[in-house]
Order: C-alpha cells, then sequence, then structure tokens
C-alpha cells in the first residue's frame, strides 16, 4: 500500500518525506489534464527560433514518443515565456537552461544549436500547479512551490534520459539517467513515458512493486534526491545511492531465477556487468553534482559481498 495525500508525514531535514514505521509515503494522486488548445497561431510572434523548435519538440513526439500525453505541453506552452542567458552566466550558474514552473518562463543559453530547450520544453510538459498549490513536475512533486519536491532526482534522469533518445546532447544526471533507463527496462518505455507526461508517480511506484521492488526503488528514489540537495559533494549521498541500485537488481535476478528465467551464474555475470557500467558512469563523470566523487575500493567491496551474500540465499528450484 502506498500513502496518498497528506495524512500523517514527516520532513527530514524541512524537505524528504521520511518513512514510518507503517510504510507510508506521502504521494499525490496525478492531476486530472485536460485536452487543451492547440499551439495557437499567436505563437507565431515568438523569436523565429523558438518557434522552429517548438514545432520540432511537438513532431518528434508525435513520431517517436506515441505515448507522451501532449496535452498538458499544449496547456503550458500558449502561455510561456523565453528568455536567454548569456554563456559566461550559464557557466557561472553551472547550468544551461532552467524552467520556473511558478511562471512558466523557459530561460535557456543564447547559443541557437543548443539542445537544452529540449530538457526545458520537458520539464514544460510535465508542469501542473493545481489549486490546492500541489506542484507536479513529472516524477517530482510537492505540497506548494516553497517545499522542495521529492523524487526531483528520478524526474531529472528521465528527462536527460528521452531528451537525449529524441534529440541528443543530453548528459545530464548520469547516475540518476542510468538508475531510470534501469527502470525503463524493467516497466517499458512505452509505461514510463506515459506516466511521465502525466505526472503520476503514484502509478511508477504502483508499477515497480507489482515487479517486487517497490521497497528498493523508494529507497533509491530518496537517494538519487540527497545526491543533488543536501551536499552534492557528499560521498555517503552517492554510496548510498550506489547500494541501492545494486540491491534492485539483486532482487531482480532474485526473481528472475526463482521464476526459472535466468541460472545463478547467468544472474551473477548480468550483476556484475551493470555494477562495472555504474562504475565507470560515477568515475568518468564530469557534471557538477557528482565531479570529485570517486567510490573507495572499501566500499566496493562491501557492495560486492552484501549482492553475494544476498544471491547465496537464492532458492534455486
Ligand atoms: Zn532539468
Amino acid at each position: 500500500m502506498w500513502y496518498v495525500k497528506q495524512l500523517e508525514y514527516e520532513f527530514a531535514n524541512n524537505y524528504a518525506l521520511i518513512k514510518t514505521n507503517k510504510l507510508k509515503y506521502m504521494v499525490f494522486f496525478p492531476p486530472t489534464i485536460k485536452s487543451g488548445p492547440k499551439l495557437l497561431k499567436e505563437r507565431l510572434s515568438l523569436r523565429k527560433v523558438f518557434f522552429r523548435k517548438i514545432s520540432f519538440f511537438i513532431s518528434i513526439n508525435k513520431e517517436f514518443s506515441p505515448s507522451f500525453d501532449l496535452n498538458n505541453f499544449y496547456q503550458n506552452i500558449n502561455t510561456a515565456r523565453f528568455i536567454t542567458f548569456s554563456d559566461e552566466d550559464a557557466k557561472k550558474n553551472g547550468s544551461f537552461g532552467l524552467y520556473y514552473n511558478g511562471d512558466n518562463i523557459i530561460k535557456t543559453i543564447q547559443s541557437e544549436d543548443h539542445s537544452t530547450i529540449y530538457h526545458e520544453l520537458y520539464h514544460l510538459s510535465s508542469s501542473y500547479i493545481a489549486k490546492d498549490g500541489t506542484v507536479f513536475t513529472g516524477f517530482s512533486q510537492a505540497p506548494n512551490l516553497k517545499t522542495p519536491q521529492i523524487a526531483r532526482g528520478i524526474n531529472e534522469g528521465y528527462t536527460a534520459l528521452i531528451t537525449n533518445r529524441n534529440f541528443g546532447n543530453d548528459y545530464s544526471f548520469p547516475v540518476e539517467r542510468y538508475f531510470m533507463g534501469m527502470i525503463e527496462d524493467i516497466i517499458g518505455r512505452e509505461m514510463l513515458e506515459g506516466l511521465y507526461s502525466k505526472m503520476n508517480l503514484l502509478g511508477l511506484i504502483e508499477e515497480v512493486n507489482i515487479k517486487g521492488i517497490g521497497e528498493e526503488f523508494i529507497n533509491c528514489l530518496f537517494a538519487l534526491d540527497n545526491i543533488q540537495i543536501n551536499n552534492p559533494y557528499l560521498i555517503t549521498n552517492l554510496q548510498t545511492a550506489y547500494l541501492n541500485i545494486a540491491l534492485i537488481l539483486v532482487n531482480l535476478m532474485k526473481e528472475k531465477i526463482n521464476y526459472g528465467l535466468i541460472g545463478p551464474q547467468m544472474a551473477e555475470l548480468s550483476i556484475n556487468n551493470q555494477m562495472s557500467i555504474l562504475n565507470n558512469i560515477i568515475y568518468n563523470s564530469y557534471t557538477p553534482s557528482i565531479s570529485n566523487a570517486v567510490l573507495s575500493n572499501q566500499f566496493l567491496t562491501k557492495v560486492k559481498n552484501q549482492i553475494w551474500s544476498n544471491i547465496y540465499f537464492i532458492k534455486v528450484q
């Protein structure tokens, strides 16, 4: 059971919802999205480069992401404002683009060939503020605009993943992106794109729970939030995320072995393979949030031991 609407919840660090002993999380029902007017003619008054990119965004999504619901995009795009900042400002802020959900403004770097705008258009497509103030952005959500959103790590990861797949050149949030790629392998691309565009975190949790990894998924969700929010350079945040991703893999392999889909040796091999991919991502990452963070060999040995001790208890039929 997943907890819906805030009845009893606690905040840790003035931000994250923590798990109570009754295993409850605050997760809002997704908003009801109206089908909207399509792209209005008035929008032609936008700078040509923006109009061209918006039209391209629509046609690419229609063609390659048919399960992505564009209704909320149409609701937002017709009133959105576009502004630019200089390349120098971008360097200073460590960001090439921003979407302000409260004001419906996209701010991007001036260079016209930059693909950041597509990443921000995905944020715009999946942003909604309900009448009671609840804020939805893709998979992330908060009771109001002042409270930092939960699940913002997985939301950024998935935003980067679909931007990169449909438009290329989005290498942001590598660990989060890798994690959501794994989740997509488990529940399917169509399902995940649909849930993201409909801002349905609850639906996502239910889907992964059906696959038997609800608990680990929630732990990953919070661990990935911590990478971004608390202290991005704090190695323990990265370690926690890494460990939780490893545990999801172990659990999935357990399920596969128990259903006779894979042998224990193949499971070991597959886990090894995935963990070395994740190692590489972390070692070679240049994103501001996780640069300088190198996992110690001691820690990696600890994770390995934990994985093998879990594998050992698998019942092979
Ligand atoms: Zn983003």
